[in-house]
């Protein structure tokens, strides 16, 4: 059995993790959940937004799922999210977004990996307020080595998965110093793989290109605030927020989250599409070594996406977050275990 920290996180997050739980049971998954809150949770349970428990367990299992958590806007604590991906170096953020069958969008043939730079650029905490002069400064730090690391990532990755192009997105017009950084170390990383055709884009363009020939990318790498907001557009080309996975990842830590955030809108009607998270935790399978479970659960989701009457609001249906989970696990029947 593999010990695994779960974060339930607050708004959608309880609804969704419970629907993953109750799959992994169903399909007898290998793992113990190690259950710890952050953020809100924790507060209002009387502990600390990062509660030391949680860093324990992380420090022991060094694998994680973990639900979205509000970050309230303006005043407030730093994100948790920064905080975890900063204090644990998880440089990279991989968000997978690929046409499911069955999920009805303006494309058909959508196939990207994005990696997205996570603990630098406009993250890096580095904000100054002068509220006498009403200015803030907010600094996007870039470095040498966080570009390598991450040009790295996505070239090893493109190598390992048969990928055929890298695009690099950045904003070298304007900003000349972050931008040379950045394509230099995957110049740098490019020349290793030879047979993989390396690209770069001016990220204004590249929103446009996204969204009328998604089909010609394939693995793109781009600093934090562009691969924040890249992601949820990538999210739009394949059936939104409620079905895009990611996973945080370092040297010797993963932390497995769906793209979305807490979705208030929608907290605690159990409606909320859990195949995001489903999908990081298929992700964490895979990290796990757990290969034969994840195909055989991610067939099973894949059968559920096909039935749009079994699908959540966000996709056209009717069903709740638990009768979603449901059909996933009576089409477990469908597929072998192992
Ligand atoms: P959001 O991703 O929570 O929601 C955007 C829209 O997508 C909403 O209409 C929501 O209902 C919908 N949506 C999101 N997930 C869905 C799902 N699984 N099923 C169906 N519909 C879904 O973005 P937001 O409203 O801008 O952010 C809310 C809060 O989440 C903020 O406090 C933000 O800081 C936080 N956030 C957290 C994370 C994280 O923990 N990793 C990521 C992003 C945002």
């Amino acid at each position: 059995m593999k010990h695994v920290t779960l974060i339930p996180g607050d708004g959608i997050g309880p609804e969704i993790t419970e629907a993953v739980k109750a799959i992994f049971e169903a399909a007898q998954v290998p793992v113990v959940w190690d259950v710890h809150n952050a953020g809100l949770a924790s507060l209002e349970a009387g502990q600390e937004l990062i509660p030391a428990s949680l860093l324990d367990s992380l420090n022991k299992n060094r694998v994680a799922l973990k639900a979205p958590i509000t970050t309230p806007v303006g005043k407030g604590f730093k994100s948790i999210n920064v905080q975890l991906r900063q204090k644990f170096d998880l440089y990279q953020n991989i968000r997978p977004a690929k046409s499911t069958e069955g999920i009805k969008t303006r494309y058909g043939n959508v196939d990207l990996v994005l990696f997205r730079e996570n603990t630098e650029g406009l993250y890096s905490g580095l904000e100054m307020y002068d509220e006498r002069l009403g200015i803030s400064d907010s600094i996007a730090r870039i470095t040498h080595v966080g570009c390598q690391k991450i040009c790295d990532a996505a070239f090893e990755y493109a190598h390992k998965h048969n990928r055929k192009k890298v695009t690099i997105i950045h904003k070298a017009n304007i900003l000349k110093t972050a931008g040379k950084i950045l394509l230099d170390a995957a110049a740098k990383s490019s020349a290793r793989f030879p047979h993989i055709k390396l690209e770069d884009k001016i990220i204004d363009n590249m929103c446009m290109q996204l969204v009328d020939r998604p089909e010609q990318f394939d693995v793109l790498v781009t600093t934090n605030l562009f691969g924040d907001i890249l992601s949820d557009l990538c999210s739009g080309l394949v059936g939104g927020l409620g079905v895009v996975a990611g996973a945080n990842i370092g040297k010797d830590m993963a932390i497995f989250e769906a793209v979305h955030g807490s979705a208030p809108d929608i907290a605690g009607k159990g409606i909320a599409n859990p195949t995001a998270i489903l999908r990081s935790a298929l992700m964490l399978l895979h990290h796990i070594d757990e290969h034969g479970q994840a195909f055989r659960i991610e067939a099973a989701l894949e059968k559920t996406l096909l039935n749009k009457e079994q699908c959540t609001g966000d996709l056209g249906g009717k069903a709740t977050t638990m009768e979603f989970a449901q059909h996933v696990i009576d089409n477990l029947a469908a597929y072998a275990p192992g």
